[in-house]
């Protein structure tokens, strides 16, 4: 068995992305500020791909400016609404503690800058309440910045009422949808969002390239100084081939959105009804508002990172949080921010599936998640502690 299931991390590029990459290593080469026809060429398939990202979002293509990846769309939504903000002695942000550190380390430097943050609670099925956003709004808050949906444990947030919040305070609203993006529906004017950051590798584009979207009306400061590229927003030559291949594959993904979201809840949720069958673990975020695709939870007695390494073992790759947060020995922000305590946050598992996820692989995951949930936790001294009564058990 040869099983993929971190698809959060990142996914397999698709071939309708790679096709539409190609030509612009080959032929078409050219630079899109050219003036000869080659560059040209480059210049209308930018332009292509622009309008084919704005439509999947229902935003127009001068709305659209193409960055290096979410990270960078991030820090350029927020960097925008900060100075800007600046200008009318506005010098606080709301955001969440959950957020991915993309988001969390840019406020953390604007806010040895002089800025005041506030970061919201998360309430422990992993979902923000409008409320919390309303009453945390002042006179001085120049931006709200609330994630689509969680790259760990995939709980989608109440996006269009935050919104409209924010709009009625006149406060700018930025989310970071890098997981939500091609995997559920998006509407920028419908959900009252100024700004929105996407990126190609987490719907089977190329890595390495995404977009931020910047309602008209709002001036985006450059964060990468150089050539006028990007109408003056984003230095640097377009990386064409890559703009292509993400326009292609969000293309592709909003096209077959529903009847992959419903193939895929369908095995998500086999995964999910299997594993709650193991003894004191516990399910991480909403039950029913999370990703198509997203399984996250934590097991008592046992670590995160070796199960992951015996899992690799049978064939299967999974995750226990985040790609930047693995590889470190601290607990994830995410499930400390839900809630959960250093003891078990640190048994995490999360699977995310795309629609080749079949239901005979799905079967596999759990029982070779249950065997190793077993072996590891019979050889854990913690464990030991909770069965003889030393120690107290946290989940049921
Ligand atoms: C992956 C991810 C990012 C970072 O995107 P890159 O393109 O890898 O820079 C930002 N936010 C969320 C929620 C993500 O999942």
């Amino acid at each position: 068995m040869n099983i993929y299931a971190d698809n959060a991390a990142t996914t397999k590029m698709s071939e309708a992305a790679l096709n539409a990459m190609l030509p612009y290593f080959r032929e078409n080469y050219g630079n899109p500020s050219s003036l000869h026809s080659i560059g040209q060429r480059a210049n209308e398939a930018l332009w292509a791909a622009r309008e084919d990202v704005a439509k999947c979002i229902n935003a127009e293509p001068k709305e659209i400016t193409f960055t290096s990846g979410g990270s960078e769309a991030d820090n350029q939504a927020i960097v925008t609404a900060a100075r800007l903000g600046a200008k009318k002695g506005k010098k606080h942000i709301i955001s969440t503690a959950f957020e991915h550190h993309a988001v969390l380390h840019t406020l953390n430097k604007l806010q040895k800058e002089g800025y005041e943050i506030t970061l919201l609670d998360v309430h422990e099925n992993g979902i923000i309440f409008p409320e919390q956003v309303k009453d945390a709004i002042r006179e001085d808050t120049c931006l709200v910045t609330v994630m689509f949906a969680n790259n760990e444990i995939g709980t989608i947030q109440p996006i269009k009422e935050i919104g409209a919040i924010c709009r009625e305070k006149k406060v700018i609203f930025h989310t970071d949808a890098v997981q939500a993006a091609g995997h559920i529906a998006i509407d920028v004017k419908d959900m009252n969002i100024d700004m929105l950051s996407i990126s190609a590798h987490k719907f089977h584009g190329p890595k390495g390239v995404g977009a931020l979207y910047c309602r008209k009306g709002i001036l985006l400061y450059s964060i990468i100084e150089g050539g006028a590229q990007e109408r003056g927003k984003r230095a640097g030559t377009e990386n064409i081939p890559a703009i292509a291949g993400m326009a292609a594959a969000f293309k592709d993904a909003v096209a077959h959105m529903d009847e992959n979201a419903e193939k895929i809840k369908k095995i998500r949720d086999i995964l999910i009804d299997g594993l709650s069958e193991i003894p004191h673990g516990i399910l991480n975020g909403d039950r029913e508002k999370r990703l198509p695709g997203n399984v996250n939870f934590c097991f008592e007695g046992i670590e995160g990172e070796s199960i992951l390494l015996l899992l690799d073992d049978k064939g299967i790759s999974a995750s226990s949080g985040s790609a930047c947060t693995s590889g470190s020995l601290d607990p994830s922000h995410v499930l400390l921010a839900i809630g959960r305590p250093h003891e078990i946050a640190h048994g995490s598992l999360r699977l995310s599936i795309d629609e080749n996820l079949n239901e005979e692989e799905a079967k596999y995951i759990i029982e070779t998640v249950k065997d190793t949930v077993r072996l590891l936790r019979g050889m854990s001294p913690v464990w030991r502690d909770l069965m003889s009564g030393k120690q107290q058990f946290i989940t049921k």
